[in-house]
């Protein structure tokens, strides 16, 4: 298999490219406009043909490639079924199969940190978006972010997994780039809780700033900007 992790240190995002084997179908999830010749040059080396893209939710932090990669490859642009983007031409729901040759992705409804979050399950790990974080969790305080339905979906849904399932997150901040599920359930500090109403507590109080790049990157992500 082809797993590469890219990043992007504008936005602190982790990009995704999986595929089965050289001169094959490939895949990316969570992808940055301004990284997208990275992608396009990695997948002429491997000679791998991109054939979908997903966005894990609607991003207000950076600007995704989804729609750029669409225009340059013609691949299957991928969202979850709550996503207001205008161009996605794949909407999955809860527990739906998305392939590409030899591999297969389970889409999982995460909503919280926003209501279109998906997180993505293939076999040993798992694409968390900003549903879990390293020894975090997504802020759930705007784009219908909600931390009530995050504490289900982490600990209802994601943390159900197997604890040696692996967890690549959508973003890092400290350079961490991945983590398994049974280490979040030990260390991560928002996972430290007795009930939703000390999840809730605690994401009311992060007392964060706005994403500076919101504005832009929000209705960008909607409409489907390229280069
Ligand atoms: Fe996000």
């Amino acid at each position: 298999m082809i797993f590469n992790q890219f990043f992007d240190e504008v936005s602190s995002t982790y990009t995704y490219l999986i595929s089965s084997g050289k001169g094959r179908e490939a895949l990316i999830i969570d992808p940055v406009l301004e990284k997208v010749n990275d992608y396009i040059l990695y997948l002429k080396k491997l000679n791998l043909r991109l054939v979908k893209v997903i966005d894990t939710h609607i991003h207000a932090d950076h600007i995704s490639g989804l729609n750029e990669l669409y225009k340059k490859t013609n691949c299957v642009t991928v969202m979850g079924d709550k996503s207001l983007s205008e161009i996605v031409t794949l909407r999955v729901k809860d527990n739906d199969k998305i392939k590409i040759e030899n591999i297969e992705l389970t889409s999982i409804y995460t909503p919280g940190h926003t209501s279109c979050s998906y997180s993505f399950l293939m076999n040993d790990r798992i694409f968390t978006g900003d549903t879990l974080l390293i020894n975090g969790t997504g802020r759930t305080d705007f784009q219908n972010g909600d931390p009530v339905a995050q504490y289900h979906s982490l600990f209802d849904r994601i943390l159900n997994l197997p604890e040696e399932t692996l967890v690549f997150p959508g973003h890092d901040y400290n350079g961490e780039k991945l983590c398994t599920i049974g280490r979040q359930k030990r260390n991560n500090p928002r996972l430290q809780v007795e009930n939703v109403e000390e999840y809730v507590n605690i994401m009311k109080n992060l007392k964060l700033d706005r994403p500076k790049m919101m504005d832009i990157a929000i209705p960008a992500n909607i409409k489907g900007k390229s280069i």
